[in-house]
């Protein structure tokens, strides 16, 4: 590839969906069909800040996009298509055919097109930025804001798995190799529920996707809309593999692990059967973890209705 337009035009550009312009003008142009407003997130990985030089180029562009899909689900957004500035120092022909063929593979799987971008050399490593574009019912958007003393408080997917993964693979943690090879696809290759996100709306009153740990992230939904929570931790939704892990270890992983990228919202009670019923039909995971209250903080209770105490590194249990 001799030129900034030749590698643009090999790996990047491609067909637009009829409707919409593509790579290859000085904008791309889409619609947002009446009646809807437009959706837009970004996100930005820096190597060796958020990736090491060493990864698959294919997990990479999964990732960078997959974590961008996330925010339009935590909206209730559909995708509409995306955008990629990339921060090159050299042009490596395999890493960006695998990048490439990645990138457009969850484009097309999750109805997202690439639309656009900017491709530049970088003085010092890469640089990946997506940014996505979504459509969401005027007015229905799943707003962090929008939490209702007594709503119930969900979670799709499960918890922990990522956080489990990351601390093996940076040796934080002793590396068990059956718990790696059950944990390390949920951090490599998040799933968020993008089918079953843009069905909340209506149903849902505030959402977002977990991306820096359940209390952390709940922890935003409870300020911006000045409420409080109660969790029953017996209730959060595990993965399997941390069965065999130490009890403190899982605890702080499910209430405080990152990488997750999947939804946390709430919804009035009224909305149950519903919910479950569109979980089930999306085959995705639902679990009801708690309540919102009026009074401001959040109570985790463990199996025995206690309340358990957050230290400084993550939650002990005082009886
Ligand atoms: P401009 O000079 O107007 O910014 P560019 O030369 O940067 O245009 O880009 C030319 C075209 O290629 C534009 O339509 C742009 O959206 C597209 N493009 C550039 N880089 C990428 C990329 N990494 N992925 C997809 N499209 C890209
Ligand atoms: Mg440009």
């Amino acid at each position: 590839v001799t030129s900034e337009f030749a590698l643009i035009a090999r790996y990047f550009a491609r067909p637009a969906p009829s409707g919409m312009l593509g790579p290859g003008d000085d904008c791309a142009l889409l619609s947002v069909p009446d009646g809807h407003e437009l959706a837009v997130a970004t996100d930005m990985l820096l190597e060796g800040r958020h990736f090491l030089p060493d990864i698959d180029p294919a997990d990479l562009a999964y990732k960078a996009l997959a974590v961008n899909l996330s925010d339009l689900a935590a909206m209730g957004a559909q995708p509409l298509g995306c955008l990629l500035a990339l921060g090159l120092e050299m042009v490596d022909p395999d890493w960006l055919q695998r990048f490439s063929d990645s990138l457009h593979a969850l484009a097309g799987e999750s109805g997202c097109p690439l639309l656009g971008g900017d491709t530049t050399r970088s003085l010092q490593g890469r640089v990946i930025c997506v940014t996505v574009l979504g459509q969401v019912p005027r007015g229905r958007a799943l707003r962090r804001d929008a939490a209702h003393p007594g709503d119930d408080i969900w979670i799709t997917g499960v918890l922990g798995a990522p956080d489990i993964a990351l601390r093996m693979l940076q040796g934080r943690l002793a590396r068990d190799e059956a718990v790696l090879a059950a944990t390390r696809p949920l951090l490599e290759r998040p799933e968020p529920p993008l089918a079953f996100a843009p069905q909340l709306c209506g149903l849902a009153h505030a959402a977002l996707d977990i991306s820096d740990g359940l209390l952390q992230d709940l922890g935003h939904i409870l300020k911006a809309s000045a409420c409080g929570a109660v969790l029953r931790y017996p209730h959060l939704p595990e993965h399997p593999a941390l069965a065999t892990l130490e009890p403190a270890l899982r605890r702080q992983a499910v209430l405080a692990g990152g990488d997750v990228y999947q939804l946390c919202f709430t919804a009035p009670a009224a909305h149950r059967e519903r919910l479950a019923g569109l979980a089930g039909d999306a085959g995705v995971r639902l679990s009801r973890v708690g309540h919102i209250v009026a009074e401001p903080g959040l109570t985790v209770l463990d199996a025995d209705d206690r309340p358990m105490t957050l230290s400084a590194r993550g939650f002990d249990h005082f009886p």
